[in-house]
């Protein structure tokens, strides 16, 4: 299917759920009531976003559609998030059918949804437990707080010591932005939580001088996503592994973003055959509804005694419902295997780019991860800009790389429309 959005045009959508009575025919641009939210997110809203000057409104598979009628490919796939495409009928039934059903318990009680979760994860990761949140951020910090407590609780309270990367990227609550290697996003938030100490990424040799006594755990990403989408050397993981091991300190991995299939593996530490003491989750695993995820190993599954941490809305019967949904569908419909295959079919197109193209600099990334940096002094946000005026929704990823991260299940020709779209703009730029 080609894209068609480019800017000013009407998009005749037979595929349209929006509200009853009000679309039953070709669509016409109407950007009256697109100005009117857009008025009202000014006054409204916080300023903390930058979101270009369009609305969302509703989605369909890989697209998206704005409140003026346009129609988007979604490359961004809600920075790695709508791992099942958007208005997925099963995940949408699935949800209704919970909201009808149960929608809240608190964790003063057992839910259905909350135990069939965690027993479908930890089946299928081989971890022994799990603990279920709200945000990415939210499972970093259980992470944070178990690998402290365990220690506490284990005979070496002295072990306080976080070892987090460069450039990583953790959340923006206040622990989880401790351990975020990007000093931009501590400017003016400082005190930062203590005990935090920063090394280079894929450095064994600096983590390795890094490591003390006073050391709790090592937080790593298998890649660094928002950094850049940096992948480390092959043996990285394992070194780091080992290494803790040796030095009797947890590592965590945060597969927030490269987890649930996104690089090509439902973990990206299974890539590399490595387990983490800790895992987090969140983004992709419940296809866009709210919910985090920590996996915890057999040897640490006491870190957090009844009392020790907690959240009111964890384990929601709709966040855990969606997971079990999404994957259900992962499996039926061999999502793993269409990122394969389209990653393959995007790697082989995205790599003539260097060299064809004089503004890309390299090609990076694994399964639906995947990255085009530009060359120095090249303006990726501009870029970007100009993909979303050919109506193609992308992400940026550590100031230069074009970030790919499309629904996992998206289909070779959107696939394909959209690299076709990524490459009239770079032609046009390099000229
Ligand atoms: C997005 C992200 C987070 C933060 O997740 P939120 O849901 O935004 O809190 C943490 N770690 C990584 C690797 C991420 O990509």
């Amino acid at each position: 299917m080609p894209v068609t959005a480019a800017k000013g045009t009407a998009e005749k959508d037979t595929t349209a759920k929006d509200v009853p009575g009000k679309d039953s025919g070709a669509r016409v641009v109407d950007t009256a009531r697109q100005d009117d939210l857009l008025a009202k997110a000014r006054d409204s809203q916080l300023g903390n976003y930058k979101p270009p000057a369009f609305v969302l409104t509703r989605g369909s598979g890989p697209h998206v559609w704005d409140a003026a009628g346009r129609r988007y490919l979604d490359f961004s796939g809600g920075i790695a998030v709508t791992s099942v495409g958007h208005a997925n009928s099963r995940l949408a039934r699935a949800i209704a059918d919970q909201a009808n059903t149960l929608v809240h318990t608190s964790n003063l009680f057992y839910n259905e949804r909350a135990i069939q979760l965690a027993h479908a994860l930890t089946k299928r990761t081989g971890f022994a437990k799990a603990f279920f949140c709200n945000s990415g951020a939210e499972a970093n910090e259980a992470m944070i707080k178990l690998s402290r407590r365990w220690h506490h609780d284990h005979g070496a309270p002295e072990r306080k010591k976080i070892i987090a990367m460069n450039s990583s990227f953790h959340g923006r609550t206040m622990g989880a932005l401790a351990v975020t290697g990007q000093p931009k996003y501590h400017v003016g938030m400082e005190p930062m939580m203590g005990g935090v100490v920063h090394v280079p990424f894929n450095d064994v040799a600096a983590l390795e001088s890094a490591v003390d006594a006073q050391t709790a755990a090592i937080i790593v990403e298998p890649i660094q996503a928002e950094g850049g989408i940096a992948v480390p050397a092959d043996d990285y993981l394992r070194r780091v592994r080992a290494l803790a091991d040796a030095r009797g300190v947890l590592l965590l991995l945060d597969e927030v973003q490269t987890g649930v299939g996104r690089t090509g593996t439902f973990l990206a530490a299974d890539k590399y055959g490595v387990r983490a003491d800790a895992c987090s989750l969140a983004k992709g695993i419940a296809g866009g509804v709210p919910l985090g995820v920590m996996l915890v190993d057999k040897s640490r599954e006491d870190g957090l005694p009844p009392g020790s941490h907690a959240t009111t809305f964890g384990g929601n019967p709709i966040a855990c419902r969606a997971a079990l949904e999404v994957l259900s569908i992962l499996d039926d419909d061999d999502v793993l295997g269409n990122v394969a295959r389209a990653s393959s079919l995007a790697r082989a197109r995205m790599e003539t780019w260097v060299g064809r193209f004089k503004v890309i600099s390299e090609i990076r990334g694994f399964g639906l991860l995947l990255g085009a940096r530009v060359a120095a002094g090249v303006d990726a946000l501009a870029l970007n800009g100009k993909m979303r005026d050919e109506g193609l929704l992308l992400s940026i990823a550590g100031g230069d790389v074009l970030r790919i991260s499309p629904s996992l299940n998206i289909g070779a020709s959107d696939l394909q429309a959209g690299l076709d779209t990524m490459e009239r703009v770079l032609a046009v730029a390099s000229q």
